[in-house]
């Protein structure tokens, strides 16, 4: 076994690498760049070394510096996580001619699977059910109607040294086809520097299926059971679950065999996954092999007690795997939901800066956090905007969706924009809860993007309640400090107005012993619990629902999340809520006739110059931050009356860059 291990990776899948080395007894060294130097997975290392500059070409993509830091402190073997250097043949070799173990497969089994045409071809071989396409690059857009004429519409062009949803387009008559070859071949040649183009079958209402796989040097593969990661946004996976609520056993070992017939195929040796789309009627086709720990390898592991960091290493050291197909069972269920750093009310558009507040839910045996940041900590433009992994388990998928939906309303972050209102609004969306997954679902359910949960008539009234108990508690507070006595509190008024969006809710609060009652509009609701003033997450069982709310206080009102949806109240006397009615409303500035940089970047292209009439929806600027192009898109027609902003320049966030008349 080694006795060091450096991971050339960061984030959250270092954190998650160095856990299971710490476990195992094995030192670990971590490599960061400048803009990591105090991030929380060099704090959590043995050893550090600074690898460069932020820019990850410069840095953690950098093979000869990481190399280099292998040497300087002995480590024995690299885990290279996922993204960056992990699927990157020239690193495996340059690894194997310093005498470094590589945790992942040989270099010729990261080749063959790296190439979509490639891979594809293997699979026939194998006997593996695959996409019926033409697996050979496409010459010209003739070509492609031609190809997919004879396919039959509708298809898919790829890029074959395609990844991350990048390079693919539908098409469904010539046209399409045409345009599709044009925009996936340029997309090809700038994302992978590989014009190789490639057209299937486009499989409708596809669900993505996929089988994880785990092989030794020594004859065993085996695999896994699936995982199901059919809620994608932009062919990116947004949540992921195991088992799959669409599989039998059946289909789930004849995909598992296939999957292994594939490794063997090219050797392979650690961990892998053999991607599948599955078709309504529950025909499965291969799509690619992504030859190294995927980002949601934590479903698996949380069904099948089976830690896959901890067997890459003992792999890598040359060790056998002491169990066999038949030891492997799936027990239970488990969702992985992927916290982004994206906010979903602004077009999902990624967002940058510190996290004032960080507090993950706590973990317990159904909730798992895998977090790469702590609080304090920032989320820059340099890299992905994954902050975290929350993982729940349950007997069955109903409980592990009811333990992610407390887990979600727990999960307290703020100083950056995120993802949790939407992940929370996925998890109670009556189809996922049904299971009816497929790969359009956020397109189809979610067609004009998302704006905050709806609040349901009965939420809202129990926010109301919950928001009149608050502010009752803080009164009483605030009279014991000012001398009162203790126990009854006459002085503390029990008729208040919840004022929300402008509309008087009044209310009569009564003190019980557990907590408070609230009636409003001949109604009573009880909000019972227990907490302390100020606190940001509090748990209470209101009209007898147990809900988790977050609450942030600004001096005057309370806004409160739960479910996603959010409810902004003020709790005053029915003097002020009359006065209140009277207070001309504040208009904010206008703000419609910039367009805003929503989040620190690089602006890299304006598509319009001043006096270009503009239509809704029409691209207007591309800014780059965190690996991601993002077009900039009019909100409305209008005419643009000046250019504030020049290409090449850095934004702040809210910069104006173009002015509109
Ligand atoms: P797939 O390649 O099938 O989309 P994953 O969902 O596991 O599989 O990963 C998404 C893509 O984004 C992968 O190409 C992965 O390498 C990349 N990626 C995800 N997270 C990070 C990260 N933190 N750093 C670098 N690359 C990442
Ligand atoms: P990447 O390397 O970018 O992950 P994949 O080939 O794995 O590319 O495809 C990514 C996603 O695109 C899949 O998860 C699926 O949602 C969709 N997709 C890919 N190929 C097809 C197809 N032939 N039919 C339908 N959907 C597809
Ligand atoms: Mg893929």
């Amino acid at each position: 076994m080694f006795s060091k291990i450096l991971i050339a990776n960061r984030g959250e899948i270092a954190c998650r690498v160095i856990k299971s080395a710490r476990r195992l007894g094995i030192g670990t060294v971590a490599v960061h760049s400048e803009a990591d130097a105090d991030a929380l997975h060099v704090r959590m290392a043995d050893e550090r070394v600074p690898i460069g500059p932020a820019p990850a070409t410069q840095s953690y993509l950098a093979i000869d510096k990481i190399v280099a830091a292998c040497r300087q402190t002995g480590a024995e073997a690299v885990h290279p996580g996922y993204g960056f250097l992990s699927e990157n043949r020239a690193f495996r070799d340059a690894l194997d001619a310093a005498g470094i173990a590589f945790m992942g497969p040989p270099a010729n089994a990261i080749a063959a699977m790296g190439d979509k045409i490639e891979s594809k071809k293997l699979a026939q071989a194998a006997r593996v059910s695959s996409v019926p396409g033409h697996l050979d690059a496409l010459a010209d857009a003739e070509a492609a109607v031609r190809v997919s004429r004879e396919i039959g519409y509708p298809v898919m062009l790829k890029a074959s040294a395609g990844g991350g949803g990048k390079g693919m387009r539908i098409a469904r008559d010539d046209t399409q086809a045409r345009e599709g070859f044009t925009s996936a071949t340029n997309e090809a040649v700038s994302s992978f520097g590989d014009a190789r183009v490639f057209v299937e079958k486009y499989i409708e209402e596809p669900r993505h299926i996929e089988i994880q796989i785990l092989a030794d040097r020594h004859g065993t593969c085996l695999y896994l059971g699936e995982r199901e990661c059919s809620i994608q946004r932009r062919h990116q996976k947004v949540i992921e679950e195991a088992p799959s609520p669409f599989l039998d056993p059946e289909t789930r070992r004849a995909m598992g065999e296939q999957a292994v017939a594939l490794a063997e195929a090219v050797g392979y040796e650690s961990a892998g996954t053999v991607e599948f789309i599955v078709d309504k009627d529950k025909n499965f086709y291969f799509l690619e092999m992504n030859t190294r720990l995927q980002v949601e390898h934590p479903v698996t592991e949380e069904i099948t007690g089976l830690d896959l960091v901890e067997w890459m290493i003992r792999v890598a050291a040359g060790e056998a795997l002491p169990f066999g197909q038949d030891d492997i069972s799936l027990d239970g269920w488990a969702i992985e939901a992927r916290v982004y750093a994206e906010d979903p009310v602004r077009g999902f558009l990624p967002s940058t800066g510190r996290l004032v507040r960080y507090r993950p839910p706590a973990e317990n045996d159904t909730v798992r956090v895998d977090t790469g940041v702590d609080e304090g900590g920032e989320i820059s433009m340099f890299y992905d905007p994954m902050v975290a992994k929350l993982i729940t388990k349950g007997p069955d998928r109903a409980s592990a969706i009811a333990a992610m939906r407390t887990a979600l309303d727990a999960f307290h972050i703020r100083g950056i924009g995120h993802n949790i209102p939407f992940l929370a609004a996925l998890m109670a969306h009556p189809r996922f809860v049904e299971g009816r997954l497929s790969t359009g679902f956020i397109a189809e359910e979610f067609p004009d993007g998302f704006d905050g949960a709806d609040l349901p008539a009965a939420t809202g009234k129990r926010l109301i309640a919950f928001a009149a108990a608050l502010a009752m508690r803080g009164a009483i507070r605030d009279r014991m400090i000012s001398g009162q006595l203790p126990g009854h509190h006459p002085s503390v008024p029990r008729d208040w107005v919840v004022r929300v969006d402008r509309t008087n809710h009044p209310v009569h609060i009564h003190t019980v012993d557990t907590g408070f009652e609230v009636t409003m509009a001949g109604e009573t609701l009880s909000v019972i619990g227990e907490w302390a003033l100020g606190a940001t997450v509090i748990e209470a069982f209101i009209g007898g629902e147990r809900m988790a709310i977050q609450v942030d206080y600004d001096g005057i009102g309370y806004r409160l999340t739960h479910a996603g949806a959010v409810m902004t109240a003020q709790v005053i006397s029915p003097r002020a809520a009359d006065l209140a009615d009277l207070m001309p409303v504040r208009i904010p500035p206008d703000m419609s006739k910039y367009l805003l940089s929503p989040m620190p970047g690089l602006l890299v292209s304006l598509s319009v110059d001043i006096g270009a009439p503009v239509e809704a929806g029409q691209p207007l600027a591309v800014v780059e931050a965190m690996k991601m192009e993002n077009i900039l898109r009019a909100e409305r027609r209008g005419v643009v009356r000046a250019v504030l902003a020049e290409p090449g320049s850095s934004l702040t966030v809210d910069q104006q860059i173009l002015e509109f008349e």
